[in-house]
């Protein structure tokens, strides 16, 4: 059997979004930028698409979506232009990111305090969540930006992105979340919190790869991406991506169709496969279940390194993480577990299942069998854990 329980890395394309784009490759062909039925033709589903994609978020129409490459982009390109649009010319020095942000906001961060810049990274407690408070006390007049994710890649902890909104307005400071996580799995409405940019990538919820956006609210346009043409209103230059545009309008349609009556199914399944190996002794899990998002465990199983359980996984056919997929080629301990300051032999240990809507009951079985295994095996040759089966235990 195989099982992709790494959902959160990327999603396989949802059928319905394939046979959206599927036109757009040998028929529907056309630059839609261009003068002649071939460009026209594309017209209607394009626009279709934007309205989709601003329905998903709910974003006012007067507002900007811009499409970009990947979420990847959209992170850089709002931190960068802060840095342009803001503390260059002097007016401001300082941004403010949390210090469990994607790789992408956080290497942009330390190659902007390269150039000078100030940056504050927030911390996040022993539950893996930040205290919107923290941020009062980092807040200067001369702060330009906060950068917080909406929730966690490793942990799906939901971060307080309300409050924090709240504390930005207050004090006049630009708000950025990454919402890449949380699209398709909680509500995200641009309306119902202060947010002045939200990044989201379409492969976390069923799209394709290689398409992503970022939602900017009107008056506060950032220096352009990509200079060149008109495209995306001369935001973010480049031919548009038109199959990739109909397929991120036709996932985040599902995707927000499923907030109701999909996820909650992800949900019981995700915590049938918690309770189960929580009944593994020694085992931990550090966000409590309802401050998450309803499809993602991080789970440690002391004295079992997280790389070779992947490895007894992958070879039982089950696809899991121990991190963001950007460094899983590296052995390192998972950066969440590090923050929140858990013991260097836990952090090592960290095992992530993200689970979708197309995760069935039958593979949650199958993976709650060979992870036990997997753990016993492991565990029984651990230099570092002196591992009793529950049997031997009982008999003495
Ligand atoms: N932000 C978060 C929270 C992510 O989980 C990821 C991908 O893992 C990204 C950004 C980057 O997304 P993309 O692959 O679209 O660049």
């Amino acid at each position: 059997m195989r099982v992709y329980l790494d959902n959160n890395a990327t999603t396989m394309v949802d059928p319905q979004v394939k046979k959206a784009m599927d036109p757009f490759f040998l028929e529907l062909y056309g630059n839609p930028n261009s003068l002649h039925d071939f460009a026209r033709e594309t017209h209607a589903d394009l626009k279709l698409a934007l309205e989709r994609i601003y329905a998903g978020i709910n974003a006012p129409k007067s507002d900007s979506v811009v499409v970009t490459s990947c979420a990847t982009e959209s992170n850089n390109w709002v931190l960068k232009s802060i840095y342009f649009d803001y503390i260059i010319n002097g007016r401001k020095d300082h941004i403010v990111v949390s210090e469990v942000e994607h790789p992408s906001i956080i290497a942009t961060a330390k190659y902007l305090e390269s150039l000078g810049v100030k940056v504050s990274y927030l911390p996040i407690n022993s539950e893996g969540l930040i205290e919107a408070d923290s941020l009062r006390s980092v807040i200067t007049p001369k702060t330009a930006l906060v950068s917080v994710m909406w929730a966690n890649n490793e942990t799906g902890a939901i971060f307080p992105v309300q409050e924090i909104g709240e504390i930005c307005k207050e004090h006049g400071v630009l708000f950025h979340t990454d919402a890449v996580q949380a699209i398709g799995k909680v509500k995200v409405d641009v309306q119902s919190l202060h947010v002045d940019y939200l990044t989201f990538s379409a492969h976390k919820f069923h799209g394709p790869k290689g398409v992503g956006a970022l939602y900017i609210k009107k008056g506060k346009e950032p220096t352009p991406c990509l200079h060149g043409g008109e495209h995306m209103g001369g935001l973010r230059s480049g031919t548009l991506n038109v199959p990739g545009i109909v397929g991120m309008g036709k996932a985040i349609e599902l995707a927000i169709d499923s907030l109701d009556f999909e996820m909650p199914d992800v949900q019981e399944l995700r915590d049938k496969l918690e309770d189960a190996l929580l009944e593994i002794e020694d085992t931990f899990v550090v966000t409590p279940r309802e401050k998450r998002t309803p499809n993602t465990i991080l789970i440690s199983f002391r004295g079992v390194e997280g790389e070779a359980m992947l490895w007894d996984l992958n070879r039982a056919g089950i696809a899991a993480s121990t991190g963001s997929a950007c460094a899983s080629e590296d052995l390192e301990s998972n950066p969440v577990m590090e923050a929140i300051g858990a013991e260097a032999d836990l952090a090592h240990t960290a095992v992530r299942f993200s689970l979708s809507r197309f995760t069935t009951e039958e593979e949650i079985d199958y993976t709650i069998e060979k992870t036990k295994e997997a753990v016993k095996r492991l565990r029984s040759i651990s230099s570092s854990y002196a591992y009793k089966p529950k049997e031997q235990m009982s008999e003495g």
